[in-house]
């Protein structure tokens, strides 16, 4: 970090977020008397243009709340008593451990995988930084045979000892049965749920990168002997890799529970490698928004032919809604 001139008896603290999103947002801290009550983005610097997420914009009030946690407590009395003890790191660990041994060693039919084949679970080994056949389990044969397996537990203790790993589009289907446990990758200091809400549709955390476990959806062609598809198959290919998709076709991806690439804020150039914040050429994360949650984001702007957006950062008018491009 590296200081700026302030106004009065402010310094201002050049910094950027230490968070593992692909972001990187420069940050600019406001220290009164040493002590820092305000977190802004850097307006200067173009990516971030003076914005933070919501959680490092509020980054003072979370660090000097009183009730912030700062070492691992043990409940000592009933639910809800509110009565905990401090214990050291080493002994939460292991007492963790020690809880989740016996369920995985006498009941594996509480842990409920993919099969070692699927994409689902190779994408799950691949960040956790483990081999498919190392994660540990009974597989339920297909992803909706896990979403019923797990949402018709029923036996109280069973409920809430049984793991299901499955995809976002099924778990949305599923919601009222089941419960989304947070994801955090090897490297990762938080752990996050796909959505910003329990509630909510709106994959925020895939698309900036937070939630990493996402790939393409693959399709193959055969080709002929000259290495072209078929002019069906290839109709078909520029459908899908234009940058602005046909609407309707935008509204089957988005209603099947996939993430178009145009709402996306990150992008990979390999099957699970690095991220990194370049947006798509052509946006659509307010329209994926609407069509997702069923109703609109309220800072999204609606534009048309005869409205058009007058915000210069978000000056485009794509599906009906300002969008930066
Ligand atoms: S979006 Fe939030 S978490 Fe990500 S770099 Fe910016 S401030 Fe940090």
């Amino acid at each position: 970090m590296s200081a700026l001139t302030g106004p009065a008896d402010v310094t201002l603290v050049k910094g950027a977020c230490p968070h593992d999103c692909p972001d990187t947002c420069a940050l600019e801290v406001h220290v009164r008397n040493g002590v820092a009550f305000k977190v802004t983005g850097a307006a200067a610097h173009a990516p971030t243009a003076g914005v933070l997420c919501t959680k490092v914009a509020r980054y003072t009030e979370r660090t000097y709340h009183a009730n912030r946690l700062l070492h691992p407590l043990r409940r000592v009395g009933g639910k809800g008593e509110g009565l905990f003890e401090r214990i050291s790191w080493d002994e939460a660990i292991h007492t963790i451990a020690e809880r989740l041994k016996p369920i995985a060693a006498d009941d594996p039919q509480q842990i409920l995988v993919r099969g070692n084949g699927t994409a689902t679970l190779r994408l799950l080994a691949k960040m956790l930084d483990l081999t498919p056949t190392q994660v540990w389990g009974t597989d339920q044969g297909s992803a909706s045979g896990m979403a019923r397996a797990v949402a018709t537990v029923n036996d109280a203790t069973a409920a809430t000892q049984t793991i299901g790993i499955l995809g976002t589009d099924l778990y949305d289907e599923f919601r009222g049965a089941l419960k989304p446990l947070a994801f955090e990758a090897k490297g990762q200091k938080c752990a996050y749920v796909p959505d910003s809400k329990l509630a909510t549709f709106d994959k925020i955390n895939v698309r900036d990168g937070h939630y990493p476990i996402w790939g393409p959806i693959h399709f193959y062609a055969a080709v002929t002997g000259t290495g072209s598809p078929s002019p069906q198959a290839n109709a078909l290919i520029n459908l899908l890799t234009v940058p602005k998709l046909d609407k309707n076709l935008l509204d089957a991806v988005v209603l099947a529970g996939y993430i178009p690439a145009c709402a996306m804020r990150v992008s990979r150039q390999e099957e699970m490698g690095p991220m990194s914040s370049r947006p798509p050429d052509y946006r659509c994360g307010c329209y994926y928004e609407k069509v997702a949650n069923k109703k609109p984001t309220p800072s999204c702007v609606a534009c048309s032919e005869g409205l058009p957006c007058i915000d210069p950062t978000h000056p485009s008018c794509n599906y009906g809604w300002c969008e930066a491009q």
